[in-house]
């Protein structure tokens, strides 16, 4: 590269004498221009790139140390040399301490000296310059960063602050400047608010890099709080030794933030805000631990609301949100601040009271919710009654776990349910064996007609005057392989629920009316044979269909056929039970309402009704004793009986006193112990057989 030096001297021996070294010299190569004027000199400058200066003081145009001052206030940063007579060196002292970098004796200028000294003089200005340039880069980048920065010296004094830092801290550099560290980065502990140590410190005691602690906050000068990520380095010389720390940290309080609303979003609600079935199982288990510890018990309240269902289905699904937001704020408004609701899915809610609660606090609570929801519900236009059923189960008691709890207090609901809704209901052991069988039955029904696990037992009816049978009710019995013969107490019901019952009652219909075909077929006295019939398979729609197919198959007369049918089943739907009905009597069938009077039927229908037999439930003959008022109802029912002109049959009959009363009240036929049991098939044709040659007999 080559050294441009701008001479400035109107002694022309010296400038000669300048350019004759300068141009031969090594080191340059050197480039020089002379000029005699400080003003030309000036209009130099100004004009492009000069290396160097060398200035004889005394110009035509200027002399004294104004002429150095000149120059250097129009080219600061360009090295100034002065030409100094060799016997007065005062004024380039002075100079040189205004900013010269040295001086050169006129008139004789040393070949060996002059050069390199204005070389080195050049190559120093040139590597201050990089490294200012260097300085300010790094200036630029530092402030130009969302990071913030911070410098300290080797005692933990801020040396440098960056913007973001100044920003973050709320500290100015001009002010931080020289206080310990500790007071310029303010920093605790997210949790116990307890001062953090410092990063700085640290990795000034041990010189090595460090990284903060997860959940540091900073507390910003004049007030706010920030949580922070960083990490700290200590700076080293050239010659390695420690001379300081730099601390670079971000605000993480947005990446914290939105962290939290993810957590918060997975485990609440959307629509109630409330914690969900994973936060719910959550806090249950760290409530048991703590009860576990203490030797406390807690309690678990599971919650339906009772008529849901119809006002989503009926109001719309705005409707149903508004009313389960409102179910939420008043379970709410029922507990602690230590107790938990939740939702656990649909309109389904769970309380769990806290360490501590027992059955007293349960009942309380449960009694609050309840009086809660009797408030009448305003959703939106609309004025909604709505009621809860409760279930409750208690730790250790009912569950050592947050889900044996969960599902304990949800069996308990249902019986809460059974019971009629908006009442409570605790969980007992019973109840879980109850479940459990009925889980096991459930899975077992499945394959049990495949298997041919089914029979049928028949009881006779018999007419109370002559004693004769006039008939058998068909009943069902499931011989299980392991668990022996099972009632259909114990099964009907589940498999009404599972819809095997469909399955089932039809081969029910199509075994008893073949069998009581192969009697009639084998000359055995001619008797009707009486079938129960499931609500369910009375409300299939091709259940006439059923029963025509089944009559033909087996080629059995349909007045040999007797239907049996609860109250209840006839009273759900009036309409569509009198269309059966009378589809059924055109098949020629009898038709039965079994267990009378238990059942809700209005007088009224029952005339409307094509009924011919009722059958008083046993309940109401086992009340016939010898004294007292006893069997009232059981009279009542037959003389209703036999004012509409229907048949009546007297279930459960078991003892003599029994018989006389109901014959002394004109009860046509009965049904029970004291005739037979239920018995097998080839049992009963016994039984028939007998009575026929007894009949005949007699
Ligand atoms: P149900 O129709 O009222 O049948 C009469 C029940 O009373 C039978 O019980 C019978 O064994 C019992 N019983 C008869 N005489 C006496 C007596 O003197 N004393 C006492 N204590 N009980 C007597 P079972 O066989 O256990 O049947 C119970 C119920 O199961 C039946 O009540 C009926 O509702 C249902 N059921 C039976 N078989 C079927 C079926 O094939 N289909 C359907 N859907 N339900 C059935
Ligand atoms: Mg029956
Ligand atoms: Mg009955």
């Amino acid at each position: 590269m080559v050294d441009r030096i701008l001479v400035v001297t109107d002694d022309h021996a010296d400038a000669d004498g300048l350019s004759d070294i300068l141009s031969a010299a090594t080191e340059g190569p050197f480039e020089i221009e002379c000029v005699t004027r400080l003003s030309a000199a000036l209009d130099r400058l100004r004009a492009g790139t000069t290396d160097a200066i060398i200035v004889d003081l005394s110009l035509p145009d200027s002399a004294g140390i104004a002429t150095f001052d000149q120059l250097y206030a129009a080219a600061p940063h360009t090295p100034i040399m002065t030409l100094s007579p060799r016997d007065d060196q005062t004024l380039a002292m002075e100079a040189i301490r205004r900013g010269a970098q040295g001086c050169f004796g006129k008139g004789d200028f040393n070949r060996d000296t002059v050069p390199p000294t204005l070389h080195n003089v050049i190559q120093r200005k040139r590597v201050e310059a990089a490294l200012h340039m260097e300085t300010l880069r790094a200036e630029i980048a530092l402030n130009s960063i969302s990071d913030g920065v911070i410098c300290t010296d080797i005692s933990g004094k801020v040396d440098y602050l960056n913007i973001s830092a100044e920003k973050m801290t709320g500290w100015l550099r001009e002010e931080a400047r020289g206080h310990p560290i500790g007071e310029v980065l303010r920093i605790i502990h997210a949790v116990t608010r307890e001062t953090a140590p410092n990063p700085i410190e640290l990795v000034l005691q041990e010189n090595r890099p460090m990284g903060l602690n997860a959940d540091t906050v900073l507390i910003r000068r004049g007030g706010g709080e920030a949580g922070i990520e960083d990490s700290a380095a200590p700076i080293h010389d050239w010659s390695g030794r420690l001379t300081g720390a730099v601390l670079v940290f971000h605000d993480v309080s947005g990446a914290q933030a939105m962290a939290l609303k993810m957590a918060h979003l997975a485990q609440h609600d959307a629509l109630t805000n409330l914690p969900n079935r994973v936060l719910l199982t959550d806090r249950i288990t760290t409530a048991i631990a703590l009860a576990k510890r203490h030797g406390t018990r807690l309690s678990v309240l599971f919650l339906d609301l009772d008529n849901f269902k119809q006002i989503n289905d009926s109001l719309g699904h705005a409707a149903g949100d508004a009313l389960l937001q409102l179910a939420a704020q008043r379970l709410s408004s029922c507990v602690r601040s230590s107790d938990t609701v939740g939702r656990h899915g649909g309109d389904e809610f769970v309380v769990l009271l806290a360490a501590g609660s027992n059955e007293a606090s349960a009942v309380i609570t449960a009694d609050k919710i309840l009086a809660a929801f009797s408030a009448p519900h305003s959703a939106p236009a609309h004025d909604l009654h709505v009621t809860a059923s409760i279930g409750i189960s208690v730790y250790p008691a009912d569950g050592e776990d947050a889900v044996t709890l969960m599902k304990n207090a949800d069996t308990a609901m249902y019986q809460a349910k059974e019971k009629g809704g908006n009442t409570y209901h605790f969980f007992n052991r019973n109840m879980d064996n109850i479940a459990a069988e009925r889980h096991s039955i459930g899975e077992n029904l499945r394959g049990a007609l495949i298997r041919q696990e089914f029979i049928l037992h028949y009881q006779p009816i018999v007419n109370l005057k002559s004693g004769m049978i006039t008939g058998a009710e068909a009943l069902l019995r499931w011989r299980h392989p392991e668990w022996g013969l099972l009632s259909p107490m114990r099964f009907v019901p589940i498999a009404e629920d599972n819809g095997l019952i469909v399955p089932l009652g039809r081969w029910v219909l199509r075994e008893a009316c073949a069998q009581a075909k192969r009697w009639i077929d084998a000359g055995l006295p001619p008797v009707s044979i009486a079938v129960n019939i499931s609500a369910i398979e009375f409300r299939q729609p091709n259940f006439i269909e059923g029963v025509r197919s089944i009559l033909n198959d087996t080629g059995l007369d349909g007045s040999r056929l007797q239907l049996e049918i609860t109250e209840g089943v006839l009273m759900r739907d009036v309409e569509s039970s009198t269309e059966t009905l009378r589809g059924l009597k055109n098949l020629g069938v009898q038709l039965a309402v079994d267990d009378f009077g238990t059942g809700y039927s209005s007088l009224s229908y029952l005339k409307k009704f094509p009924i011919d037999i009722l059958k008083i439930d046993q309940s109401f003959v086992s009340d016939i004793k010898s004294d007292g008022d006893a069997g009232v109802i059981a009279s009542a029912i037959i003389a209703l009986g036999n004012s509409l002109n229907k048949r009546v049959i007297s279930e459960g009959v078991e003892t003599p006193v029994q018989l006389e009363f109901l014959k002394a009240r004109h009860c046509e036929e009965g049904q029970g112990y004291l005739f037979s049991r239920p018995v097998a098939a080839a049992q009963f044709a016994g039984l028939l057989a007998a009575h026929s040659s007894d009949s005949a007999s007699s």
